[in-house]
């Protein structure tokens, strides 16, 4: 069984009822062992509306990439348009992490390659694994109190 770690977040059309709705379909791709509580974060772009993001803990015997692409499904299903690369979206889901697996592909890059950067992520990430390292044995903990909790609000 496979233990990864997907980023929901969503900005259109009740956010909140959009992230809840995505783990229900998570849970038909095998067993959510986890799920963070759902935060409230300013858009990284000037003028689009706030997101409602979230991380989810999933057990599954899919392969990374039968994964993807069953994200991607759930996104199509749930009226993601993709207009424009980092435009509003219904739904976004990211495989954030994948067992201890380092993948480099044309369509896969775990750990997700903009995680780092973004506390939406790392918070819900760490309040449902404390403690939790990067393959290449890097400390989240460390990497989420440098980054702070600016536009970041716990909502439920
Ligand atoms: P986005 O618009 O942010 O949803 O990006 C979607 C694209 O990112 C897809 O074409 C994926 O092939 C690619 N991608 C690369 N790594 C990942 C990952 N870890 N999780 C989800 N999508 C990924």
């Amino acid at each position: 069984m496979n233990q990864t770690f997907i980023a929901l977040g969503s900005n259109q059309q009740q956010p909140l009822q959009q992230v809840k709705l995505a783990v229900k379909a998570l849970a038909e791709l095998g067993q959510i062992k986890n799920c963070s509580s759902w935060y409230q974060s300013q858009s990284i772009l000037d003028g689009q509306d706030d997101y409602i993001n979230g991380v989810a803990e999933l057990h599954t015997s899919l392969s990374a990439l039968a994964l993807l692409k069953a994200l991607q499904t759930i996104e199509n299903q749930q009226g993601r348009l993709r207009k424009e690369r980092w435009g509003p979206r219904t739904l976004d889901l990211d495989i954030i992490l994948f067992n201890n697996d380092e993948v480099q592909t044309p369509e896969l890059t775990i750990p997700h390659a903009c995680m780092l950067e973004r506390n939406f992520v790392l918070q819900p990430l760490l309040q449902i694994k404390p403690g939790i390292y990067l393959p290449n044995g890097t400390a989240l903990e460390t990497i989420s109190a440098q980054l702070g909790s600016a536009g970041l609000e716990k909502i439920s």
